[in-house]
């Protein structure tokens, strides 16, 4: 597990939780909007966190902090990702990990050996277009949609997002994205910021009645479906 940075606490990356964030670097998709383009392309060019810092750190935190999220990137690239998350978890932090949802068997392996207690997936957009708004040509969507399926059994905290992008989202991506998602317990649609690091330029923010549309179409199919950092 390459360690590419890690932010000493957050209030927002872990739902009820005080935590650290670490991050991953390299992923397998080059979404347009992502907002860690270095991390993404550049990973080598970062500098690197070793265990020995990172676990000494934590070992420090402890009772200041009780949660570790695990970012990218994209994490469950890294091979040793459940025995890393093994190590977060024996010293007594939750684990929150964030994914795109492309390697479900790693997803299976860290739910059933309990070793994450909150997972957060992308799901980009709708079949049609989640090509373009992973910034690749082609994507198979059945893993993507092994891993939705195993997150709606419900057997750890779980949470779906999509950002939205105006000229790569419509609210019929999100009539399409709810009926892939329906029936989870918690969707959120966040609305794409430059960072000043992302992966392409030209795309921007839609705008509020543009999210308001998007939030309906999602909502017939899971009507616990918010905005989240849109004022
Ligand atoms: S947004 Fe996530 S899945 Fe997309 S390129 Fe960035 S890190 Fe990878």
């Amino acid at each position: 597990m390459t360690i590419n940075g890690l932010q000493k606490l957050t209030l927002l990356d872990f739902p009820g939780r005080t935590a650290c964030t670490v991050f991953s670097g390299g992923c397998n998709f080059r979404c347009p909007f992502c907002h860690n383009a270095s991390l993404v392309l550049r990973p080598a060019s970062l500098p690197v966190v070793s265990h020995e810092e990172l676990f000494s750190f934590l070992e420090k935190r402890r009772g200041l902090l009780d949660g570790v999220a695990v970012t990218g990137g994209e994490p469950t690239l890294q091979k040793d990702l459940p025995d890393f998350l093994g190590q977060i978890k024996k010293l007594g932090f939750a684990v929150k990990l964030d994914t795109n949802g492309t390697d479900p068997a790693m997803l299976r392996r860290i739910i059933e050996e309990g070793l994450a207690d909150y997972a957060a997936m992308d799901v980009k957009s709708s079949p049609e277009g989640y090509a373009a708004a992973c910034g690749i040509t082609a994507v198979d969507l059945k893993p993507v949609l092994e891993s939705i399926s195993l997150l709606l059994e419900g057997r750890i905290e779980y949470e779906f997002r999509t950002t939205a992008v105006s000229g790569l989202h419509t609210p019929e991506d999100f009539d399409a994205i709810g009926r892939m998602i329906a029936g989870a317990d918690r969707y959120f649609i966040q609305c794409f910021k430059d960072s000043g690091d992302v992966i392409a330029d030209g795309f921007g923010a839609p705008s509020r009645a543009e999210l308001d549309a998007m939030l309906a179409a999602a909502r017939k199919h899971v009507p616990s479906a918010c905005l989240r950092g849109v004022d």
